[in-house]
């Protein structure tokens, strides 16, 4: 169950930081490390750092963007310092560790880490179902990138040990997976787009809406195929009326 966690970490600028990482999923029990983009791996100080977790290290798969990392993960969290102006649903270390024991049941889940000095930017936090924050001293709230992946590894053993995943198994509900959401919503915004009702560019605010209402939905698998069958028809109705509609000066001449 545990290596259907997944533990993301995004544009990690220091080396030393993905071995200290590697390190503290180790203890904890955890082995699914995902980088994304790393700005120098593998490294020397990467296996320094992780003295004793090299293992994780030379199995760590390297993606270009996060969508690769996600591919097939039915539930992914975003950790972040920052409690954002954009709401999204949030979760606290403990609630999100018992959420992922629960769901990594049946199927991959994630939790993504940000760049030590940005975080998680605000596309990506859009494709998360939650984000966690460890509650911190509200002057100083930024752990380290290392000591983060520390406490919800923690977390996440002690909601394992704790018989988190026991009972947890739903009959028939195989969620639509990260990548197929990507594609959804790629296909959503153009039909928006093709109708007149939102210009992308212009409708950032609108698309993150979207997001957040479709994230808190969970749609499975079929749920998924019907909203994007309506979507379909929606693009060929419009097409429809537009050959109608260029058919018309035609008719009255
Ligand atoms: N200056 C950055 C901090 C990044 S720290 C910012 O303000 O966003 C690097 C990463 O460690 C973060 O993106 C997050 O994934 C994790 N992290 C650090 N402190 C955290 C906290 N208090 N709660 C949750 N995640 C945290």
């Amino acid at each position: 169950m545990l290596d259907n966690i997944r533990f993301v970490l995004v544009e990690t600028s220091h080396p030393g930081n993905i071995g200290a990482a590697a390190r503290a999923m180790k203890t904890m029990g955890l082995g699914r490390l995902e980088l994304v983009r790393p700005k120098l791996f593998p490294a020397a100080e990467a296996t320094a750092r992780a003295s004793g977790a090299e293992d994780l290290l030379e199995v760590a798969q390297v993606h270009p963007d996060l969508f690769g990392a996600l591919v097939g993960c039915r539930l992914v969290v975003g950790s972040s310092a920052r409690l954002r102006s954009v709401h999204w649903p949030e979760l606290d270390p403990r609630a999100c560790a018992e959420t992922l024991v629960r769901e990594a049941v049946q199927g991959p889940v994630a939790l993504v880490f940000g760049r030590e000095r940005t975080g998680l930017s605000n596309s990506e936090l859009q494709c998360c179902h939650y984000l966690a924050h460890i509650p911190t001293n509200p002057g100083f709230g930024s752990l380290n990138l290392a000591a983060a992946v520390q406490v919800f590894a923690y977390e996440v053993l002690q909601a394992h040990l704790a018989g988190g995943s026991e009972g947890a198994v739903v009959e028939g509900q195989e969620l639509a997976t990260a990548e197929a959401m990507e594609g959804f919503y790629g296909h959503l915004t153009e039909t928006l787009f093709e109708l007149g009702f939102a210009d992308p560019s212009q409708s950032k605010k609108l698309l993150r809406r979207l997001r957040r209402l479709f994230n808190r939905a969970r749609p499975d698998r079929n749920e998924l195929n019907i909203l994007r069958g309506i979507l379909s028809a929606a693009q060929g109705r419009k097409l429809h009326r537009r050959e109608r509609w260029r058919a018309r000066p035609s008719e009255s001449s």
